[in-house]
């Protein structure tokens, strides 16, 4: 079902800050999916909102066709993981786990092969009998998301899961979230402000910003296509120039005058006219870096610059450039080294390079 978990116009305020500002979205069945920003963008509000913890001021929300919008928390459709885990200390992670069956008087049969159940799905069988203290965070993170399952919501909110996590756990625990989702194929929805996060649990997100929606997209989406300079950014490192739309070219090509810089010709997203101003993105390791200038004409963007500063990373090393009143972000794959790209000195002089297609014509009204 296309719009599973639908959010229809929905605002809320606190005094006079706006929280949430006229959102609308629809969440598929079984989809993985993520609201994404920064801190105060409104995505704990959301989240609390489909939860049935805080009511909107304007707006419904509705879970399979049935609108949730004025009902309490317990009798939704939907379960939270709070970030916190609020697991009681004081019980096995057995009876954390059967809690809430054992609270609406489920059969015996029933929360024991439950329990059992979900316990298997985390890979928690063996540390039944143990309190939630002899356990690691990942595996009490595992607990809790167990304990939210186990009454068969038909949605999952799962609020930071990963924020608590030190890195390595948090890259296990990422893999580990994709396969319970996989088998359970409940609809989880994730909020969180790592876009890294939200890129490698979900198959859409909502990216907002100041109580607004930007943009709903696939992550590769939004990596390539971000419509606004601030999902540029916010996904990812982003060079960013103001320039002057020029003339269109052949296949909706367009020419961009970039002041101080030159006049390289980009894909233009058809909403531009001539003389517009814009502002152009182009993704750091989109460019190359070359000592002489690229020579497959009029298809590639090349300009001068001195190399400012360089840092190496291991499997990829990041160089500042500057070329005129522009400072440019450049990240070199240690693996493109072969292909004709150079690894330059701080201080050489350096061409750099992309292609027509990887420059975005974003909007300008939106400050980066
Ligand atoms: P964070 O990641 O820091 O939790 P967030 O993106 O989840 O941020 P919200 O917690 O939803 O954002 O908050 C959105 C805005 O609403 C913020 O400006 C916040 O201060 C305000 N806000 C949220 N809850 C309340 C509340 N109960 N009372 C007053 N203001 C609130």
């Amino acid at each position: 079902m296309d719009d599973f978990l639908v959010i229809d116009h929905v605002s809320k305020s606190f005094g006079p800050q706006r929280a949430v500002d006229d959102v609308s979205l629809s969440v598929r069945q079984g989809e993985a999916f993520s609201l994404l920003g920064p801190s105060g963008c409104g995505k704990t509000t959301l989240l609390r909102m489909i939860a049935g913890f805080e009511r909107p001021d304007r707006g419904r929300i509705l879970v399979a066709g049935q609108d949730i919008t004025a009902l309490p928390p317990e009798q939704r459709p939907v379960n939270t993981v709070f970030q916190n885990y609020a697991l009681f200390p004081h019980m096995s992670v057995w009876e954390n786990v059967a809690f809430g069956l054992r609270m609406s008087r489920r059969p015996r049969e029933e929360i024991r092969s439950g329990v059992d159940r979900m316990l298997d799905l985390v890979r928690l069988s063996e540390h039944a009998r143990k309190r939630p203290a002899q356990l690691s965070g990942g595996q009490r993170q595992r607990v809790a998301i167990a304990r939210a399952l186990v009454k068969r919501p038909q949605v999952l909110l799962l609020d930071e899961p990963l924020a608590a996590l030190d890195l390595k756990l948090r890259q296990h625990m990422q893999m580990e979230l994709n396969t319970i989702h996989e088998q359970v194929g409940t609809t989880f929805i994730y909020v969180t402000h790592d876009q890294g996060e939200a890129m490698s649990l979900s198959s859409r997100i909502a990216v907002l910003n100041s109580g607004r929606l930007e943009q709903v997209d696939a992550p590769a989406s939004l990596y390539e296509n971000p419509r606004s300079s601030f999902v540029a950014s916010f996904i990812g490192d982003a060079n960013f120039f103001t320039g002057v739309a020029q003339e269109f070219q052949h296949e909706g090509y367009l020419r961009v005058l970039i002041e101080g810089l030159g006049s390289p010709l980009v894909q233009s997203n058809g909403a531009v006219s001539a003389n517009q101003p814009l502002r152009l993105m182009v993704r750091p390791e989109k460019i190359s870096l070359t000592l002489a200038r690229p020579s497959s004409g009029d298809r590639v963007n090349a300009f001068r610059g001195i190399v400012e500063d360089i840092a190496y990373f291991g499997s990829h090393t990041r160089y500042r450039i500057r070329a005129g009143e522009h400072s440019i972000l450049a990240q070199l794959q240690r693996s493109r080294l072969s292909g004709g790209e150079i690894d330059p000195a701080r201080g050489a002089e350096v061409w750099m390079s992309f292609h027509p297609d990887e420059g975005r014509v974003v909007r300008l009204e939106d400050a980066a």
